[in-house]
Parts: structure tokens; C-alpha cells; sequence
């Protein structure tokens, strides 16, 4: 391939996403296998209560462990997936991986709902809520156990279907998240419609609002906003206490960020729940609200 598998500035597929290309070609055959043989990974991610210290549910976040290339993040075929149609697998085997997960934790007592990240082509599928329902049905869980995060531009690459699919999974009482908020260009009119629970502030705001005064005014409106139009807010990218302290004197919900946790495989998650209520953070929260 042209370009190796780097964090950032990089892509492992040609920027044209011509399908007729080598590159391509290759990398979509490796994508499928990647999907049908096991490489996928999903790892998942804390949203704390921001008042309480306490989680309140997981963000499922995928990552393709290839066998010569190693860790794949998906900004690097995320893009190709949603070009070429694949993301539609990718979302079917993510969905699938938390419900298998949800399941699993159930048994262990354990409750937390779990957010999918799905795209355009998924939203503007009108099969996706009898996906997600024979899905629930498989692993017999309830209907709170998955949640959905959709970005602004997926929901306004086509406002009349997306809205439609919104109005069905919402019908079915999932909960809808708008993702990366404040990056896209949806309007106030259509978020006053859009049938939403959640409003997460994009971390480009919340990792510069420490040094930033207009990053900080952003996220506050965004967190009043939020709440006038009676949803919850969550704040991606916490990464420090500052910012948590900032955040949680600002009337912020929840958060997720380096500071709490990384993203984590799936079967490190119940270490990693047994010990959070040790951890400093957790502690120190408690001594605050007592
Ligand atoms: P996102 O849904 O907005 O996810 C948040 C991203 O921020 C994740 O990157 C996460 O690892 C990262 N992050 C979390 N806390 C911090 C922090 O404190 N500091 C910084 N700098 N970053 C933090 P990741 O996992 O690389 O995912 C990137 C994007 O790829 C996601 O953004 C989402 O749009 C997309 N994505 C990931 N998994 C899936 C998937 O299964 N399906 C779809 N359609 N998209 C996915
Ligand atoms: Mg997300
Ligand atoms: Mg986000
Ligand atoms: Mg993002």
C-alpha cells in the first residue's frame, strides 16, 4: 500500500476511493476478510456521570487488528467503508458484537447500555430498526441495552430518510446520540425535530476550552442549548482534571476522555469496572458530594 497504518495524516486507501484502482481493489478484499475472518475488534469506552463519578454506559468503538500491519484505528478505513458500502457489515458486526457483550455482562449483573457509531448508509437503510430488532431477539435482551450515535453530516446527507429511521428507532425506544456536535452543519430547526437523547460536544472543543475563551463559551452554550432542548450533554475528549473540574461546574452530564479511561477491549471491561471504584477519581467524587 501506499501510505502504512500511522494515527494521523495518513490513509491506507487512495484518497479517490476509485474501486477500479489496485489499491483499492486489494484493500477492499482485505476489508471483507477482515470482517467475515475475525480481525475486527470492538473496544469500548466509559461515559461517566460527571456529577456522580459513576458510569453510566459504554461507547463501542472499532478497531481492525490486521495480520501484518497490526492495529488498524478506524480513521483509516472508516472513510473507505463508507465510500464502497462496507461500513454496512462493519455496523452489522459491531452491533451484533455488542449485543453478544450486553448479553454476556447481564448475567454478570452488570447494565450498561452500549453506543454503536453508525453512518449515512446505515441510517438511510429502512431495514436498519428490523435489523436492530432481530438483533435484541437473538440475545435476548432489552431494548435499552443498545444506543445508537449518528453525526450531523450523516443526518443531513438525506434529512428526509435519516429523519424517517430516527423516527422508527426511537418508536422502539432506542436511544439516539448526535455525535461530533458542533462540527457539522445541521441547523437548529432540524435538532428542534430530530427525536434525540444526547448531545455530544466534539473534543476539538473540549481539549482546547483549558486554554481557549471562545472554546469554553462554545461548550457552555452547547451544554445550555442541550439542555433548553431537554437532552443530556456529554463532553468527548476529557483529557485532565482541570477540564473535568471545568466541565462539571459548567452543568455537563457526562464525559469520556483519557482522563477516565482509554477505549478498551471488551473483555478487559469488567477489570476494568471492578476497579474503578477505587480509582482517585471515583473517590474523590464521593468525598465532594458528601
Ligand atoms: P467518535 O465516535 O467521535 O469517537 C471518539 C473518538 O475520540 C475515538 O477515536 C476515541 O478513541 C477518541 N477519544 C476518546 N477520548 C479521547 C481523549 O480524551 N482525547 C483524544 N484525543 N481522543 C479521545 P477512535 O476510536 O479512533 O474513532 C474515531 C472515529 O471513528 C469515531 O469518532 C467514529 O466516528 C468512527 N468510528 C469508530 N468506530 C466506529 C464504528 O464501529 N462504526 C462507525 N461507523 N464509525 C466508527
Ligand atoms: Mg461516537
Ligand atoms: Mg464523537
Ligand atoms: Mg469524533
Amino acid at each position: 500500500y501506499a501510505a502504512k497504518a500511522s494515527r494521523v495524516g495518513t490513509t491506507v486507501f487512495d484518497k479517490s476511493y476509485d474501486i477500479n484502482s489496485s489499491t483499492n481493489l486489494s484493500m477492499a478484499s482485505e476489508l471483507k476478510n477482515a470482517i467475515a475472518g475475525n480481525q475486527l475488534i470492538m473496544y469500548v469506552q466509559p461515559k461517566i456521570g460527571i456529577a456522580t463519578s459513576k458510569l453510566t454506559s459504554l461507547e463501542a468503538l472499532v478497531r481492525w487488528k490486521h495480520p501484518e500491519k497490526g492495529f488498524i484505528f478506524p480513521d483509516q478505513f472508516i472513510p473507505f467503508a463508507e465510500q464502497t458500502g462496507y461500513i454496512q457489515l462493519i455496523s452489522q458486526w459491531m452491533l451484533n458484537e455488542a449485543a453478544r457483550y450486553s448479553q454476556i455482562w447481564n448475567t454478570m449483573n452488570l447494565h450498561y447500555p452500549i453506543a454503536v457509531n453508525i453512518s449515512t448508509r446505515d441510517l438511510i437503510d429502512q431495514e436498519l430498526p428490523e435489523k436492530i430488532n432481530a438483533i435484541f431477539k437473538t440475545y435476548n435482551i432489552d431494548d435499552s441495552s443498545l444506543s445508537l450515535e449518528i453525526t450531523e453530516s450523516s443526518i443531513m446527507d438525506d434529512p428526509v430518510r435519516a429523519l424517517a429511521t430516527l423516527d422508527k428507532l426511537s418508536g422502539m425506544n432506542i436511544k439516539l446520540s448526535i455525535d461530533d456536535f458542533g462540527t457539522g452543519y445541521s441547523s437548529l430547526a432540524y435538532l428542534k425535530r430530530l427525536p434525540v437523547n444526547e448531545l455530544k460536544i466534539d473534543k476539538s472543543f473540549i481539549l482546547k476550552m483549558e486554554q481557549d475563551e471562545s472554546d469554553k463559551k462554545i461548550v457552555q452554550s452547547t451544554i445550555d442549548l442541550g439542555h433548553n432542548l431537554g437532552l443530556k450533554v456529554v463532553a468527548e475528549g476529557i483529557e485532565n482534571q482541570v477540564v473535568w473540574d471545568l466541565l462539571r461546574k459548567m452543568g455537563c452530564d457526562s464525559g469520556q476522555g483519557y482522563y477516565m479511561s482509554k477505549p478498551m477491549p471488551a473483555s478487559d471491561f469488567v477489570s476494568w469496572i471492578n476497579l474503578w471504584d477505587s480509582s482517585s477519581i471515583y473517590k474523590e467524587t464521593q468525598l465532594n458530594i458528601d
